[in-house]
């Protein structure tokens, strides 16, 4: 059995250690020393503004949105994690889907201006798979027609766009931490914005409003996050480099072997450090994929189709005309990526890969 992705765990005496500080202080939540320590040491690590840490990724988007103070429509990617879309609708706001580009898979920046209309209130793009948006195109049309720019960066942690940290760009970005990606704090969230007030407002909403016990500064939600999730964050975060060296280096394994075979892996951004979130591939049609994820199953190897379906088709939005992230969405098929994945898993892989697509055509 291959499974698609298996979580990082940190040695477990470090984790107990910090588990022993915790018990000392008694000090389980509300912004502790492990808390602040995480915020800081990610930002370092980074070299990104300081993030809030949050209780996961979509909370924090969900807060993006609440403290720009969005309303009516919102322009967005259909290719992405439920989560993108389902935070617009919880917010009450209205998704309008823009296709997306073939080669890099994220949101097409020559299609959205002709979705703008007097109701469009931001952007919100998911830099899917950790692959950078066009970010200078996107921020261009927002400066031009005033509109806010919110990141879904939940797939980005370690990902580096012209030397910097992809999270510093758009007005909120939004990290996820949670166990399947590939660094994480089991559950978890981050929100990184420039705008000092902005992230006031943030820090305020996301422990219920309170400005002292007895005071409120606006309306809040619960959106902390404890002790023990920084503790688990603050161990990773020693092993972050070494993850990555190791995605990039499975991912390579697998681009050499699966080389010959008629499948076509999406484009990294120019000029970008890419974190190797995710390993997708795309068939030449849904049958194609269908029958190779069904053999790869028979072989015990787990796969999965990320992302699917493409969120136009969910059946709480207004239908939209977005036949790339259709025909990407029916195509695509993740396979296995994690540290302990081995060289001889990748070519079990890739060898019932090839079986299976021999045997289709
Ligand atoms: C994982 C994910 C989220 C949600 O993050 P959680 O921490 O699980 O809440 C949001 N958007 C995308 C694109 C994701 O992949």
């Amino acid at each position: 059995m291959i499974p698609l992705n298996k979580p990082f765990l940190p040695p477990q005496h470090e984790y107990q250690d910090y588990m022993n500080d915790i018990w000392q202080r008694n000090w389980l939540t509300n912004h502790g020393p492990l808390v602040k320590e995480f915020e800081e040491k990610v930002s370092e690590y980074l070299g990104s503004e300081k993030m809030v840490f949050t209780a996961n990724g979509t909370t924090a988007l969900q807060i993006a949105i609440k403290s720009l103070d969005l309303k009516g429509e919102i322009i967005t990617t259909p290719y992405s994690y439920v989560a993108t879309t389902s935070s617009i609708v919880w917010e009450n706001c209205t998704p309008v889907f823009v296709d997306i580009d073939e080669t890099t898979l994220n949101i097409d920046p020559e299609k959205i201006e002709s979705a703008i209309t007097g109701r469009t209130s931001a952007i919100i793009a998911t830099h899917v798979y950790g692959n950078p948006c066009d970010v200078e195109s996107i921020q261009k049309i927002a400066v031009k027609h005033n509109l806010k720019v919110i990141y879904d960066a939940a797939h980005c942690f370690g990902t580096r766009y012209k030397g910097e940290a992809i999270y510093n760009w758009g007005d909120i970005s939004i990290a996820s931490f949670h166990a399947t990606k590939p660094f994480h704090t089991v559950e978890g969230g981050g929100l990184f914005t420039h705008d000092k007030e902005l992230k006031k407002k943030m820090r305020y909403m996301m422990n219920f409003g309170h400005d002292g016990p007895y005071h409120f500064q606006g309306v809040g939600i619960n959106g902390k996050n404890s002790e023990l999730h920084a503790a688990m964050g603050l161990c990773n975060l020693k092993y972050a480099d070494e993850i990555f060296d190791k995605r990039k280096k499975l991912s390579e394994i697998y681009d050499n072997k699966l080389n010959e075979l008629p499948v076509q892996r999406p484009e990294v951004t120019e000029n970008t450090i890419y974190n190797y979130a995710y390993y997708p591939v795309l068939f030449e049609s849904e049958n194609a994929m269908k029958s190779a994820a069904g053999y790869l199953s028979s072989k015990g190897i787990e796969t999965r189709n990320y992302f699917k379906p493409s969120l136009n088709q969910l059946p709480y939005v207004d239908k939209a005309h977005v036949p790339v992230s259709e025909s990407v969405a029916n195509r695509v098929l993740c396979l296995p990526l994690y540290f302990d994945l081995t060289e001889e898993m990748i070519d079990i892989v890739t060898g019932s890969l090839e079986k299976s697509m021999l045997e289709y055509q």
